[in-house]
């Protein structure tokens, strides 16, 4: 068996030392006789991995007592209709800004739910750049902002907000905990696992807790974020291998020091690979250099013929998932908290021998 680098934009590699913690402790959860996939989720075994999830989340992102750590079922694809569902009712409308293939997304499930106000949009640049925030009108009745401060697909990142009184609602699916961020500029946060946090299935949420008393009853009971509030993302059973996989990521985020380290690692990682990018005439990356992402890192070939080739010759030589998303094309290079900065040498040591031969 070896393990290669894995550029999957998700789902995502896992750091090794959990899947070798996972395994061992696969048939015999800490002498409970089973594995965590076959116990009752009301049992303190479970309850107790529960608790450590939310612990060591609220621990590594700091967040205060004004908010609730929710687990969802789901994706983020389902908090994109469940959100205004929850967060939008008797409001006239909801702000969202568009900055890529995620965000245009997340408009297209909200408008099923209320009037989207699309405040700006970057989509006449291709989505290369992130608009002004100085320049936006925000109707301040309306019920949050969304925004996506990391667009996986089309590697945008931004880390400022725009100024407003507005609830901010944020997908950060493939930036949380990749950087540091002040929840409490936030009304609610979301981030779908499989990318930063662990195996696909469950969605984190932290939500502020005056906004649960917008969640009304004719909600269905397991998309009320209220009602998993009050029953500790409970309602029914959690996905609760999902769970107890992301209490041993953070396990392991702590290790490494936590979210301040993870930020000073994944500046290095994507500033090394840009540069290199930067310095060939062979691969460009298309993005306003202020707002290039640190987690997903698309490029393209001088010569589109030979990108097949590249794929077939990268993913020979252990490097894994290099293909940009079917939808804009290239390549990408997913480079989240997981990925070691060996593995941003073996691309580039990779990259390097590619041009050589057939630049
Ligand atoms: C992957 C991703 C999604 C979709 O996640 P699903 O869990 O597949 O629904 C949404 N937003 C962003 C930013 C993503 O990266």
């Amino acid at each position: 068996m070896s393990r290669v680098y894995n550029f999957c934009s998700g789902p995502a590699a896992l750091p090794e030392a959990v899947l070798k913690k996972a395994q061992a402790e696969m048939l015999d959860w800490h002498g409970a006789g089973v594995s965590v996939m076959e116990m009752s989720h009301r049992s303190t075994e479970f309850m107790s991995i529960l608790a450590s999830a939310k612990a060591r989340l609220t621990r590594l992102l700091n967040i205060n007592e004004d908010y609730d750590v929710l687990f969802v079922q789901g994706g983020a694809s389902t908090l994109f209709a469940q959100i205004p569902a929850n967060l939008a009712a008797g409001f006239d409308s909801a702000c969202y800004l568009d900055t890529g293939a995620w965000s245009s997304k997340a408009i297209k499930e909200a408008q099923k739910y209320t009037t989207v106000n699309v405040v700006a949009s970057s989509k006449s640049q291709n989505y290369t750049t992130v608009p002004e925030f100085s320049s936006l009108t925000l109707d301040e009745s309306a019920a949050y902002l969304h925004l996506c401060p990391n667009e996986t697909i089309g590697g945008l990142e931004f880390a400022d907000l725009p100024e407003t009184n507005l609830p901010i609602v944020a997908d950060l699916s493939s930036t949380i905990l990749s950087r540091n961020i002040d929840v409490s500029k936030y009304g609610l946060i979301y981030a779908g696992a499989q990318k930063n946090v662990g195996p696909a299935g469950v969605v984190i949420c932290i939500i502020r807790k005056d906004l649960l008393a917008r969640c009304n009853d004719s909600l269905p009971t397991v998309w009320n974020f209220a009602h998993l509030a009050e029953n500790d993302s409970m309602i029914n059973t959690p996905p609760t291998f999902a769970i107890y996989l992301a209490d041993l990521v953070f396990e392991w985020l702590e290790e490494q020091g936590g979210v301040d380290a993870m930020e000073v690692m994944n500046i290095r990682k994507a500033e090394t690979l840009y540069e290199y990018i930067d310095q060939s005439t062979f691969y460009a990356n298309p993005i306003d250099p202020a707002y290039r992402s640190r987690m997903n890192v698309p490029f393209t070939l001088a010569n589109e013929s030979l990108e097949s080739l590249f794929l077939e010759e990268s993913e020979a030589a252990g490097l894994r998932t290099l293909a940009g998303h079917r939808s804009v094309g290239g390549m990408r290079a997913s480079i989240y908290n997981a990925m070691p900065m060996e593995g941003i040498e073996a691309l580039i040591d990779f990259m390097r021998g590619f041009e050589k031969r057939h630049g």
